[in-house]
């Protein structure tokens, strides 16, 4: 049995048959999990010790899981070699990288007579499943959520094997060298609990507290309101449909939630269809907006990255990414919209600085919520739409709680100016009173920029 992205006991079809055969076969499963290079080099600090963390409990959970280092490829070859290797059983994967590994392994196995069987896959339904009646992918959200509501499993699969460990390998596995699971890298943040305990958890605390008014409160980051799951699904310590039975008829607030997580297996969707769009612009016309680029782009880049804009709202967004690892959605979409339409960056260099640092960054959903913020993809926020830092933060964080979090230099500042400190009286503000900078840009001017670059984007199409 092979872990990738599910990291959990319960209700993993994979893991499931793995057992079945097992039990019919007197065949022991292997639990593995291997830490690939590639990942690990392109991880981040925080996933890292997420990823850590969840591989500890599922030990500390009585699974004797293995965990070695290397391709995928070889490990496998390796395996097939010392060992009776005949099935090889893991959820399917969707992503560009997922993909090209999973078919090394396929062709490696089936040379040795051995087979891969993948069965589920981090989502309710497969990417690649929700088509329109001609057959051809969704570009648009609200169609293909209407469909998605229709095919998604909402039946969870009920799977409680309590005695898996009995079928499972005692010794390690066969010409394996287990390699500890690593500590948390030095760099990551404080990050919440990773095991299917903590995550189901966590569900439940939101379910009780949070989903009824999550129509309304999902979009104010000072109140955590949100289910905070994100990193669990990423990592598969909760799957899709372990939640949405619990969301039918229970309100609007319900409903809301199930398109947030509709929007998950759309961009994974998009991404099946469109590999290329890891790095291109779905919109190919928008590869023709200019972007700064040179020292001045680099030094307001550094200054976004470490949450010095001189707006607090942005601020304060890219500041809990730095500390915590995980942004507000609604923070999320002002500080990609100044980076691309404030500071006219390409939205790549914002998307590799969150890749960095999220906890539960997944290739799918930021690039494509990148692209959404940046105008250059499917169903985009058109990019006449340039978010104001000001009247966002007045709107979204009215009393300025969230800024204060995490921008405490101006936590004194009367409510009236915590989104325009600029404005506070006495201007004692920026007169060594505090280290907090003046905003580096002007927000009125650079709209304009932004749609002046983008009007001459639209006359010169692409052939
Ligand atoms: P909730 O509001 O509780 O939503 C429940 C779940 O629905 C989330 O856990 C997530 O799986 C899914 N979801 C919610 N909103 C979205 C969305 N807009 N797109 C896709 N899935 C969504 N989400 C990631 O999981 N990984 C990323 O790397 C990521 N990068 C983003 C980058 C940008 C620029 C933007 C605008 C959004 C990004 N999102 C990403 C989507 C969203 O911000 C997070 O999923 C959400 O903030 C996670 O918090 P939560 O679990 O409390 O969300």
């Amino acid at each position: 049995m092979w872990f990738r992205r599910d990291l959990r006991i319960e209700a993993n079809p994979a893991f499931d048959a793995a057992l079945g055969l097992a039990r019919q076969t007197s065949a022991d499963v292997l639990p593995l999990f291997i830490l690939d290079p590639t990942l690990i080099a392109t991880s981040g600090p925080n996933r890292l010790a997420f990823l850590y963390d969840a591989l500890g409990s599922l030990r500390s959970s009585g699974l004797p899981l293995v965990v070695c280092a290397g391709s995928p490829s070889t490990v496998f070859e390796r395996l097939s070699t010392t060992s009776d290797l005949r099935d090889v059983f893991c959820a399917d994967e969707f992503t560009p990288f997922g993909i090209w590994r999973d078919r090394g392994v396929e062709k490696v196995l089936s040379e040795r007579g051995a087979k891969l069987h993948r069965l589920g896959s981090p989502y309710a339904v497969n990417p690649g499943v929700v088509r329109k009646d001609d057959g051809t992918p969704f570009k648009v959200f609200t169609p293909f959520k209407r469909v998605w509501e229709r095919s998604a499993d909402v039946s969870a699969s009920d799977n409680r094997w309590t005695d898996f460990a009995s079928f499972c390998w005692a010794d390690g596995g066969p010409g394996i060298e287990p390699v500890p699971i690593p500590p948390p890298p030095a760099a990551a943040s404080v990050l919440p609990k990773a095991s299917e305990a903590a995550a189901h958890d966590r569900l439940a605390h939101f379910l009780e507290h949070h989903l009824c008014a999550y129509d309304t409160n999902r979009n104010d980051p000072a109140v955590d309101a949100t289910s905070r799951l994100s990193a669990d699904l990423k990592f598969g310590l909760l799957h899709p449909s372990q939640i949405l039975p619990m969301l039918a008829g229970a309100g609007h607030g319900a409903d809301v939630f199930r398109s947030e997580l509709c929007w998950r297996e759309f961009y994974a969707d998009v991404l099946y269809h469109r590999p290329d769009t890891v790095n291109a612009a779905f919109n190919p016309i928008m590869e023709q907006l200019v972007v700064d680029t040179g020292p001045i782009a680099d030094e307001r880049f550094d200054a976004w990255c470490r949450g010095e804009t001189g707006f607090p709202f942005v601020d304060a967004g890219m500041r809990q990414l730095l500390t915590e690892g995980w942004m507000h959605n609604r923070v999320r979409m002002v500080t990609a919209s100044f980076l691309v339409k404030d500071l006219h960056l390409d939205w790549r260099r914002g998307a590799e600085w969150f890749m960095t640092h999220l906890v539960d960054g997944d290739i799918a959903s930021n690039q494509h919520g990148w692209q959404w913020t940046a105008g250059t993809g499917t169903d985009a926020s058109p990019y006449y739409r340039v978010f104001n830092p000001v009247t966002q933060g007045k709107k979204f964080d009215p009393t300025g709680a969230y800024v204060r979090k995490y921008v405490p230099e101006i936590a004194e500042l009367d409510d009236s100016v915590i989104h325009e400190p600029w404005e506070a009286k006495g201007g004692g503000l920026f007169g060594g009173a505090s280290d907090y900078p003046a905003p580096i840009v002007d927000h009125a001017a650079e709209r304009l920029e932004a749609l002046a670059r983008h009007a001459k984007t639209k006359k010169t199409p692409t052939a």
